[in-house]
């Protein structure tokens, strides 16, 4: 049976326990179970008290398509509420091939204690000095991890922003091609690790147990299965393939839902310039790969490999909200400036849509043009060094804007909205209200319904059946987290009747337990229910359910939208 590693980061010592309570869990539900059962939920999320949870899914270190996405679990430092940041990289699946069902970081260390790097193997740990890679931006200090441990190796590492604790700090977890270019982007949880005082953790290349599987041979019918379903769909057999997550700059600036110069209007003149259509072709003609995989057995493959001008390599996964936020949100069209941002992001270890929204911050305060990209990034390359506007910055957009003077700041639960404006895209406004993880468009994205109309056709700029989708959809999610899976196998799990029995197959012949679709629903339902606690014992009410007054106050064009739901509309998209 897998264990769990539970590493105290203050006396060093670490031990390999069974699950106990936690069998059973993966991913979400379990980062979620033991983040609300372990720490306290009013504690400083800085604190020793804070625990860091990372788990694969329960399909972690199989073959099905798609099952290799990490959660990272712990209090949030930037939403002081409970955060899965979920993350693609070859983490999860080597979690298992070490025996391993998760990592708790816990504790931390006293008084200026130095970082470590945490080498984990077979049934031991080992505890190493950081020295040679402390406060080096990401690919640097990961390049020198490559030349002491192989090329092979496995990490997740912070950047200086995460060293320094600030609010907005990624963990970057490594891909296939041995980048550090992965983000755990949301809530903050590269602080939380920085606080440990843990620069990296790094996985033995050298291990690899087989993975414990308990029926193969229906293992295999499922999955072949499963991935005829991925393969038969247009959004996952092409349209991500082809243009990656940014093919949504067209359609949603189409929809009138791209917010542009910090969401005063939902259409960007130049979105053309930074389209996915246009960044294919630019990737085309510079020699990069339009077509790739965040982690081994990924057959959609969103991801990209974005050169510059003169062919050598930029960045990868270059996802629309990246491009929207330092894009349209700011009044930028020039892509490679995008993507020259987005690196020095994962470079400085910081989330690009918290990132993005603070730069509009600083522009709304006046500090900086609207549209003035080499000034963006001047500013972005201060974040994770001793600069002070570079540390307002790092500690997100809700901070950038107290200290920018700024009244029109797009956040919930102090987390920055992504890349859709919910007064013309409702569904997915609900679900910034509603889910525990404050605005985050993955924890139920109604942008399905509402614009793609997949899996169902929910108009989206009226109210009716917005908060039923909404709800429906953070269930589902928290269930395809917990799996591991990728959200964006929702496109075709929606369009297609039997993919949820599929994943059930696919996981009762994993772990030998009867598994029914009801199972996996309830498995989302319970994720949620313990997030909900936990953030009802932190302090939160309904009041924090709510979009900030400018979007009930400002119609946005084109279509003269307004947010209109009350906080208490919202209470009904939550589980009971
Ligand atoms: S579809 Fe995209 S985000 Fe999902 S696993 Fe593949 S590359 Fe990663």
């Amino acid at each position: 049976m897998l264990k769990i590693l539970r590493i105290n980061t203050r006396t060093k010592e670490f031990r390999f326990e069974e699950p106990g309570a936690y069998a059973g869990l993966g991913g979400r539900a379990l980062t979620s179970r033991l983040v609300f059962t372990e720490v306290p939920a009013t504690c400083h999320a800085l604190s020793a008290a804070n625990k860091l949870v990372m788990a694969g899914g329960i399909l972690a270190g199989s073959t099905a398509a798609n099952s290799g996405r990490t959660s990272v679990g712990a209090k949030s430092p930037l939403t002081g509420g409970i955060k899965e940041s979920n993350v693609g990289g070859q983490f999860a699946h080597k979690l298992p091939r070490l025996g391993l069902l998760a990592i708790v970081l816990e504790d931390k260390p006293e008084g200026d204690a130095p970082f470590v790097k945490i080498l984990v193997k077979q049934d031991t740990v080992e505890f190493l000095p950081a020295d040679d890679i402390v406060g080096m931006s990401n690919y640097a200090a990961h390049d020198l991890v490559k030349a002491k441990f192989g090329e092979k190796v496995v990490t997740a590492m912070v950047g200086p922003a995460g060293e320094q604790c600030l609010m907005a700090s990624t963990i970057q977890f490594s891909d296939p091609e041995g980048r550090p270019s992965r983000s755990a982007g949301r809530g903050g949880m590269g602080a939380v690790m920085g606080s440990k005082k843990v620069k990296a953790i790094i996985l033995d290349p050298e291990c690899k147990l087989e993975v414990p599987m308990a029926d193969m041979a229906k293992f295999k019918v499922a999955r072949k299965r499963w991935v005829d379903i991925l393969m038969g769909h247009p959004v996952t057999s092409q349209g991500l393939p082809t243009y990656g997550t940014a093919i949504l700059v067209n359609i949603i600036n189409e929809v009138g839902a791209l917010p542009t110069k910090n969401f005063r209007t939902g259409r960007f003149d130049d979105a053309a310039k930074i389209s996915g259509e246009t960044m294919t072709e630019t990737i085309k003609a510079r020699g990069g790969q339009y077509k790739h995989g965040c982690h081994t057995g990924c057959v959609i493959q969103c991801s990209q490999v974005y050169n510059d001008k003169n062919g050598k390599y930029l960045t990868t996964g270059f996802e629309y909200e990246t491009i929207w936020g330092f894009g349209a949100n700011l009044l930028i069209n020039d892509l490679d400036d995008i993507a020259l941002m987005d690196r020095l992001c994962d470079e400085a270890g910081v989330d690009t849509i918290e990132m993005a929204n603070a730069m509009a911050m600083v522009m709304e305060g006046g500090a900086l043009p609207w549209g003035d990209s080499k000034g963006a990034i001047e500013v972005l390359k201060k974040v994770g060094t001793a600069d002070p506007q570079g540390r307002i910055l790092g500690n997100g957009t809700a901070f950038t804007a107290q200290a920018y003077g700024v009244d029109r700041v797009p956040v919930v639960k102090r987390q920055a909205l992504p890349a859709y404006d919910p007064r013309t895209v409702k569904g997915v406004g609900v679900t910034y209200c509603t889910t525990p993880m404050g605005a985050d468009h993955t924890a139920g994205y109604a942008v399905c319904q509402n614009v793609l109309k997949v899996g169902g056709d929910v108009p989206a700029m009226g109210k009716a059946g917005q908060v039923e989708v909404s709800k429906n959809l953070q269930v589902a999610t928290a269930a395809v987290d917990s799996l591991g899976l990728c959200l964006f196998v929702a496109f075709a799990v929606l369009d297609t009747p039997d993919a949820l029995q599929t994943i059930a197959d696919m996981v009762a012949a994993a772990t030998g337990k009867p598994t029914s679709v009801d199972d996996l629903v309830n498995m989302g339902v319970n994720a949620l229910k313990d997030e909900l606690a936990f953030n009802k014992a932190a302090g939160f009410t309904d009041k924090d359910d709510q979009l900030p007054d400018f979007f009930k106050n400002e119609t946005l064009a084109p279509h003269g939208t307004t947010w209109d739901f009350t906080a208490e509309e919202m209470q009904a998209a939550k589980v009971g």
